[in-house]
């Protein structure tokens, strides 16, 4: 940036730009004392070009103390809320993960118990199943058919159980 201010700075010169900069460094150019040079800097485009680097100049220089010292102060405090916020929002997300988790479990237990409690009729439907003409003649026995049920049931509950932990 340096070379090109330099640039645009020699392409005219006034022999009040030095009087703009002091202004504008002291903070008198935003007062009533720099209405003078500011109404001078608004029809000459040297010193409104002076005028221009130098509040550009004066902006990089504020940005670069401010760097430096956010390391020291403000960036490791921005870093302490970010992980503060962070950790709140993973404690936030426990429990309903739990809640998740435990929903899943008492539908598990609630289908085995409801297998268990139609147990009779499961079996009596596997039975019946079994007695059926063309189940036997196919080579489909009750035994047969109890453990593809169960087979079945447990493959569709680990499906289920993989999903709901996959998730997490
Ligand atoms: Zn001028």
């Amino acid at each position: 940036m340096g070379k090109k201010m330099s640039e645009r700075m020699n392409l005219k010169h006034c022999e009040r730009e030095q009087e703009v900069v002091d202004a504008l460094t002291s903070g008198r150019w935003a007062t009533a004392w720099g209405e003078d040079i500011r109404r001078h800097a608004e029809v000459c485009t040297a010193c409104a070009e002076v005028a221009f680097v130098t509040q550009e100049f004066r902006r990089e220089a504020d940005a670069e103390l401010l760097q430096a010292a956010l390391p020291s102060a403000g960036l490791v405090w921005w870093k302490a809320q970010r992980a503060a916020r962070r950790a709140a929002e993973e404690r936030a997300a426990e429990p309903i993960r739990f809640v998740e988790r435990a929903t899943f479990a008492l539908v598990a237990l609630a289908l085995l118990g409801l297998a268990a409690w139609n147990w009779n009729f499961i079996a009596g439907w596997i039975r019946h199943a079994g007695e059926l003409a063309i189940l036997p003649s196919l080579g489909f026995t009750p035994a047969i058919l109890l453990v593809a049920t169960v087979a079945v049931f447990l493959s569709v509950m680990a499906l289920a159980a993989y999903v709901g932990w996959r998730e997490d």
